[in-house]
């Protein structure tokens, strides 16, 4: 039996890069420590700041939820805020959900079930399927991924709420890094950074307060907390996922040489640094046409997915239309939609 480095009870957790070992409460402590830090180092959070949580109601964004609720009494009229969004997976979502609405009714905090089915036109599963069909060439993360930005920041916009707080942890945001170095994806490396901000109004404030924290110690707060039940369900769609191969690579990594996470965490840190002095990779946005998200090109990703899908109701589709003289590069895109 391990004990704890801090009192004389039994250690329910050992960290391999210092060598300490925690019980239930100094791990709470540890983590909520490391949370808050984090918090004030990257300017994430200030008063009268009203927040999104996107949760999904697993493990991360449980321990988000948990976290931001006891920091907002820390923070004068912090507003807090839990949007789950509902892809529509079958199988998936129908234990966390409950599971999210039972938490947030005994804490009194106001959430919010927004679906793919009402914010996008169709559950994952009928776009997956549709996809196919229409044998466009993406996997079912990628849709996934920007539907959920999408769902998320339209969400957050007709709240009023100008942040954002997703739950990536370190090796969320460690196996991104790897991927966008493996597709040579630099551009998209300044989105890893733990905060993004704009000075332009309808580009919501995304921050990620679990950034330096690795994935074993947000579900063990989350287990400690009794905020999920052990079993742990994974999404059906995992297996297409390249992110899947990187994760076990990393894992290993970690579990040969402790602290290699930390280390590219590091060099990320530092990469998107040198990014931002020299100005080399900052990312221009404008506002998409269809929806009013932040987009690089005159349409965001999710409305070209949903144009694709041909899942534009008919009045977006005609504020496609009208734009087409501005944006000629679009008449390729309409032209390959069923337009009745
Ligand atoms: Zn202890
Ligand atoms: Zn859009």
């Amino acid at each position: 039996m391990v004990k704890c480095s801090f009192c004389s009870a039994q250690a329910v957790y050992v960290n391999r890069v210092s060598g300490l070992a925690y019980c239930r409460r100094h791990f709470i402590e540890y983590f909520e420590r490391k949370a808050r830090k984090a918090i004030r180092k990257y300017h994430m959070l200030s008063p009268g700041d009203k927040v999104v949580v996107g949760v999904s109601g697993g493990k991360d964004s449980m321990a988000l939820l948990h976290l931001l609720l006891k920091i907002k009494k820390k923070i004068p009229r912090l507003e807090v805020v839990a949007v789950l969004v509902d892809e529509g997976i079958k199988g998936y979502r129908e234990k966390t959900i409950p599971n999210l609405v039972k938490y947030a009714k005994k804490q009194g905090v106001k959430y919010l079930i927004a679906s793919f089915r009402d914010y996008v036109g169709a559950t994952l599963d009928e776009i997956v399927e549709r996809g196919s069909e229409y044998k466009l060439p993406y996997m079912p993360c990628s849709y996934c991924g920007v539907f959920r930005r999408y769902v998320l920041n339209t969400v957050a916009r007709e709240l009023g709420a100008r942040i954002i707080a997703t739950a990536h942890n370190m090796d969320d945001v460690v196996q991104t890094y790897i991927m966008n170095l493996v597709n040579n994806s630099w551009d998209r490396v300044v989105s890893l950074a733990p905060v993004r901000e704009s000075s332009e109004e309808y580009i919501v404030k995304r921050i990620k307060p679990f950034y330096e924290i690795p994935e074993k110690e947000t579900a063990l707060y989350s287990l400690l907390n009794n905020l999920i039940q052990p079993e742990f369900i994974q999404c059906p769609y995992v297996k297409y996922n390249v992110r899947f191969t990187i994760r076990k690579l990393l894992n290993e990594l970690e579990e040969n040489h402790p602290g290699s996470k930390y280390g590219l965490l590091r060099s990320l840190l530092e990469l998107i640094e040198m990014g931002r002095k020299h100005k080399i990779i900052e990312k221009k946005y404008t506002r998409c046409i269809i929806c009013g998200n932040p987009a690089s090109q005159a349409i965001c990703r999710a409305c070209l997915f949903r144009a694709q899908l041909n899942l534009l109701r008919e009045s977006e589709k005609a504020l496609l239309r009208e734009s087409i003289e501005k944006h000629p590069e679009l008449h390729r895109l309409l032209s390959k939609m069923n337009t009745p």
